[in-house]
């Protein structure tokens, strides 16, 4: 499984970290998300995907590759 950010469409809001903070990070700089593993182990797989649902602004995406 593989998950990557829209930076343009992030606007910040935090909510993936805040659901799944051991697959996305925000940025110190800009508050922006940050994925930490790109490529998502297992173990985190549903994680990543409650993440990438609580995003309001559609910017992540979860793929089976
Ligand atoms: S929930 Fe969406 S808009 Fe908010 S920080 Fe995460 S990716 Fe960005």
């Amino acid at each position: 499984m593989k998950v990557r950010a829209d930076e343009n469409r992030c606007q910040g809001h935090g909510l993936c970290n805040m659901t799944a903070p051991d697959v996305f990070d925000l940025s110190d700089e800009d508050g922006h998300v940050v994925v930490r593993t790109p490529e998502v182990p297992p173990d985190l797989e549903d994680d990543a995907v409650r993440g990438a649902e609580a995003c309001p602004e559609l910017a992540l995406s979860v793929t089976d590759e």
